[in-house]
């Protein structure tokens, strides 16, 4: 594996890769994704063997201009353009009917395929560079928390990647949120880096995938997800006070008057606290950041309160829910 820095010689080297059939980590404003060639079948095998991941889990394909995705998508369908003229760049993943140049690899022999244009220059030069779109998929082993620095993709699939580009800290730090648009009425899959709340603008009631009610279509709506290696309990916001943690245990607060209340109690050997002044933003760009450091400080046990359910409190309470002991 060759680490890449942002210089334009290297951004044209990680493009060249791509157009070869490499793989290639970049940085986006969401999470890091592991970049292959949309096109290209063989690099797109090569994505589901490096993550490990099984091949009914779809990728999301990339594009450097809102425009672009006409190539992969058939983006004439209800909402579509108004979407992307609003939200794109930017962290909305929309599920569209696909065009058949896609290979069946990307969308797991669906119909649809996921496509996003992603806010982030140095990603978005890449794909621009590499003349085609890129599939990128989170770059971390499949079922393990999402890399959001280079560091965590080094550690996690360095001897599994040809190249990985270090753009610093993804600035969102969750994934995006994914919109099924192919089904009527649509459909909020996953919720990530664009609130529902600016969906539903454009979309009045906006549903969103109910796990309690609906069985998953994606992997990405697995229980399970996303997750540590140390078990990690989800408490009900602001109720840090009620965690009974055995061993030496670490938690997540959101706010300051929990974690000082946590803090006061005495039972944790570490007390972390997501955003201070309870900045729902702030505190989802530095969720897999702490659970990364945290999984690899070998406490016992991590615990973590909900946050408000509303803004980017759904996309985090979703991450904390699926890498949660239930
Ligand atoms: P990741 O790239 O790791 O963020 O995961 C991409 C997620 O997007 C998948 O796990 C699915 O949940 C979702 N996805 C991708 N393509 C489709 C599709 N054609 N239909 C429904 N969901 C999709
Ligand atoms: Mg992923």
């Amino acid at each position: 594996m060759i680490l890449l820095t942002t210089s334009a010689h290297d951004l044209e080297r990680a493009a060249e890769a791509i157009r070869e059939g490499l793989l290639v980590a970049i940085p986006t404003e969401t999470v890091y994704g592991l970049g292959a060639d949309a096109w290209s079948k063989v690099a797109l095998a090569r994505v589901f063997e490096a993550k490990r991941r099984p091949s009914f889990d779809p990728l999301i394909v990339h594009v450097a201009e809102p425009d672009a995705a006409d190539e992969v998508a058939d983006v004439s369908v209800p909402y579509a353009a108004t979407l992307a003229a609003r939200f794109w760049p930017g962290p909305l993943t929309m599920v569209l009917p696909k065009r058949e140049r896609v290979p069946d690899l990307a969308t797991s022999g669906l119909p649809t395929v996921a496509v996003r244009c992603p806010a982030h220059t140095f990603a978005r030069q890449i794909i621009r560079r590499s003349g085609v779109p890129v599939a990128a998929p989170s770059a971390n082993p499949f079922g393990y928390l999402s890399p959001t620095r280079a560091e965590h993709v080094v550690a996690q699939l360095g001897d599994r990647v040809d190249f990985i580009v270090d753009g610093g800290r993804c600035p969102v730090g969750v994934e995006s949120t994914v919109l099924d648009l192919s089904s009527d009425p649509p459909l909020v899959l996953r919720p990530g880096g664009l609130p529902v709340e600016l969906i539903a603008e454009v979309i009045p009631g906006v549903r969103v995938f109910d796990r309690a009610t609906t069985s998953p279509r994606a992997p990405g709506q697995l229980p399970s997800h996303y997750a540590p290696a140390r078990p990690l309990y989800l408490v009900e916001s602001a109720r840090v006070s009620d965690a009974r943690p055995s061993g030496r245990a670490a938690v997540l607060c959101f706010g300051t008057t929990s974690a000082r209340a946590a803090l006061d109690s005495g039972r944790w050997a570490r007390v972390v606290d997501l955003s201070p002044g309870e900045d729902m933003v702030e505190a989802a760009a530095a969720l897999f950041d702490i659970l990364h450091e945290l999984d690899a400080a070998g406490f016992d046990e991590l615990w973590a309160e909900r946050l408000p359910d509303d803004g980017l409190g759904l996309a985090v309470n979703d991450r904390l829910y699926k890498a949660s002991v239930k």
